[in-house]
């Protein structure tokens, strides 16, 4: 029997739970990605699901997963199609097939999974599910906290996940290399080499440089690495050489992604609602096409908004504190519609993560897991965050 391992976002080889369990049963492993091109290069609000830099990103992580798996002996077979449509190709071919497939927290990825899941028992394919995206493998949804601090509170009490040490990567040559290796070898160098690590509290807040922030975001949005690896090796790093607020600060933010993640699950069907999961009755605002056209082009009255603008568009890529002026003021000074902005994120970002954006977007607009809106003045905070102005003058000007 053929097992068909369908890779989602676990683009990796290591601590792969999808990958594991096939190879478990001792029969040849096919592992697959799909492009879903029919979902992702659909319209939100005007702008793709994917963007190009979301799909340059993928495209490297999967070059790099398949010369992970023709170390292991595996070929990676890339479809166009959507899971449904790959699996059917697969069995007319080879009939006697069974699936393994990464469990999705909501929307699109989990209905595509149910799909599977009716396609298989209506053939009857064996058809597995793993749970492998976040740190902790359950939680108990019915008591879930709505806000962060006791929800923090409650994982930390919890046994977390302690993996053995990543193997020290070379990082490739190319520096636009992305996948697994790239990602082992950032993390290497942001944690073991450069130990900036130690000053995360003081400088996450920083607009841009190398290592101001863990830059792990796409990494971690595509699987390249695990929620578990990247928490296990500030554990090693903590046990064998320091322990600092910068370093329980990372394990911290890893704990909002960890929220989000968790928060998607439970209100999947009002995550893209305008009242959110506060569940608000307000009135959706009316489209102003030139405040979000100016805002997308980096065009508005603000030249901290206009840069962040810039560099999401032209790089793929945002500190947080830059994502949070930017939503701040297309949601609070132009009033307009959060999810516009979340889709015109979705699109650009590199890092583009269902749970993050939208839990981010909704927290700021005030229907999220705090019904408290998040209103940024983006003066002040260009003067503090950015006072020399280097920030602004790097990314404001250009408005191509
Ligand atoms: C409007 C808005 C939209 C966002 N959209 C996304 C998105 O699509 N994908 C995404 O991964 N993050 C998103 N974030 C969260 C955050 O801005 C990025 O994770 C972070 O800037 C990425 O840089 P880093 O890896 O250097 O983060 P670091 O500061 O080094 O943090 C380490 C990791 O912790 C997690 N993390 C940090 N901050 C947050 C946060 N506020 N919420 C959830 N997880 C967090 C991320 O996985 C991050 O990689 C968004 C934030 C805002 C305000």
């Amino acid at each position: 029997m053929l097992t068909v391992a369908v890779l989602v976002n676990q683009l990796r080889v290591s601590d792969n739970r999808v990958l594991d369990t096939a190879l478990a049963f001792n029969d040849p492993v096919l592992p697959i990605v799909c492009r879903c091109v029919s979902w992702y290069d659909q319209p939100w609000y005007g702008y793709t699901v994917r963007g190009p830099h979301q799909w340059a990103f993928w495209d490297a992580c999967v070059a790099d997963l398949a010369n992970g798996l023709r170390q292991k002996g595996l070929t990676l077979t890339e479809y166009t199609t959507d899971w449904v449509g790959a699996i059917r190709t697969i069995y007319q071919t080879h009939r006697r097939i069974r699936v393994i497939f990464p469990e999705q927290i909501g929307g699109y990825e989990a209905r595509g999974m149910q799909a599977v899941a009716d396609y298989c028992r209506h053939h009857d394919i064996p058809f597995h599910t793993e749970w492998d995206w976040t740190l902790f493998d359950s939680m108990d949804m019915a008591t879930l906290p709505r806000s962060f601090t006791p929800f923090r509170r409650r994982v930390e009490a919890k046994p977390h996940p302690w993996m053995p040490l990543l193997p020290r990567m070379t990082p490739p040559p190319h520096s636009k290399s992305r996948g697994e290796t790239a990602a082992k070898a950032h993390l290497h160098a942001y944690i073991w080499e450069s130990q900036a690590i130690c000053h995360y509290k003081e400088t996450r807040n920083q607009l841009m440089g190398r290592h101001f922030s863990s830059h792990l975001s796409a990494y971690l949005a595509h699987g390249c690495l695990s929620a578990r690896q990247v928490y296990s090796e500030i554990q090693h790093f903590e046990a064998s050489v320091t322990q600092t607020s910068g370093t329980y600060w990372l394990v911290f933010e890893l704990l909002w992604r960890e929220f989000f993640q968790w928060q998607y699950k439970k209100y999947a069907d009002q995550w893209f609602t305008y009242g959110g999961i506060q569940a608000q009755p307000t009135a959706v605002p009316e489209v102003n096409d030139h405040h979000r056209q100016a805002w997308v082009m980096g065009r508005t009255a603000d030249r901290l908004v206009n840069a962040a603008m810039n560099e999401l568009r032209q790089t793929g890529w945002l500190s947080n504190r830059a994502r949070q002026n930017a939503a701040s003021y297309l949601i609070h000074d132009l009033n307009q519609d959060w999810r516009f902005g979340a889709a015109v994120f979705g699109h650009y970002l590199m890092d583009h993560d269902v749970a993050n954006n939208g839990g981010n977007w909704m927290y700021i607009a005030g229907v999220g897991n705090s019904a408290h809106k998040r209103v940024f003045n983006v003066a002040n905070q260009a003067e503090r965050y950015d006072p020399t102005g280097a920030y602004r003058d790097r990314w404001a000007h250009d408005a191509t």
